[in-house]
């Protein structure tokens, strides 16, 4: 699918099934409710289901990988599948094809690694995705350096990333820190407390902030290098380190 007509399908999508309610099919479901989507989430599990229900546009017991179930459902007039089962390769595949054989436009599939990626890819999953590398990476990085949580890597060498204000920063400004020639790096945002700050010439940095900045990634360590805090990624390392 052409990258243009990709970014149109998706903007337009209202209605998601989320099938397996496993930690990442619940997150799925509950971050798209909260963004107002309608969605409904089946699984073979009644405890899943039942923990779901009111919370959700629809929650079903059901096994996925059957067609008449999948149909008697109405699968084919949601925007997009989600199938979020990971231990059962069978099930996953085989719903993953009942999905795009049903003509649901987008299917998304969860993989354990690149050949169950290529398998899924090659029965027509429109996106494969991988929780667990993602954050197997996130949590290996954010122990190695607890000050700086990456947000994106733009090139190898290149990074948006969060890391709290230096301590010798604070309750100066950034024109006084001369941060872009001295530091080489572009502070894009302050978080502070629960809101975000844009960056003026006069912004006067203040102890708790969190910069969100761009740059190189050895500059960006350097900056990281001389706070005394740690980034507040607990809510990330509890979920990624939790057992079910
Ligand atoms: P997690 O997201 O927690 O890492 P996981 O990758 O380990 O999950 P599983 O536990 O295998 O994935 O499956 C997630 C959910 O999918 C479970 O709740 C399971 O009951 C459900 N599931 C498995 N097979 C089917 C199926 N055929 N139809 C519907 N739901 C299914």
């Amino acid at each position: 699918m052409e990258n243009q007509e990709t970014k149109k399908i998706l903007k337009k999508m209202n209605q998601f099934v989320v099938i397996g309610l496993g930690r990442f099919g619940k997150s799925v479901a509950t971050t798209l409710t909260e963004l107002g989507k309608e969605v409904l989430v089946i699984d073979t599990n009644k405890d899943a289901v039942n923990q779901m229900e009111g919370m959700v546009s629809g929650a079903v017991v059901a096994d996925a990988t059957g067609t008449d179930v999948l149909h008697s459902l109405g699968v084919q007039n949601f925007d997009c599948a989600i199938v979020c089962i990971g231990k059962d390769l069978q099930a996953s595949i085989l719903t993953t094809l009942i999905c795009k054989d049903l003509g649901v436009n987008y299917v998304v599939a969860k993989a354990k690694n690149e050949q169950i990626k290529k398998v899924l890819e090659r029965i027509g999953a429109d996106m494969v995705v991988f929780p667990e590398v993602y954050m197997g990476k996130k949590v290996a990085n954010m122990l190695i350096n607890p000050s700086m949580n990456e947000i994106l890597n733009l090139t190898d060498n290149f990074k948006i990333v969060e890391v709290p204000v230096p301590d010798s920063w604070q309750n100066k400004t950034i024109i006084e820190l001369d941060v872009r020639k001295k530091y080489k790096v572009s502070i894009i945002f302050v978080r502070r407390e629960n809101s975000v700050v844009t960056i003026e010439p006069e912004t006067t940095f203040l102890k708790g902030d969190v910069l969100i900045a761009a740059g190189e990634s050895n500059k960006l360590e350097v900056i990281s290098n001389m706070t005394s805090e740690v980034i507040d990624a607990s809510h990330c390392l509890k979920d990624a380190l939790e057992d079910k």
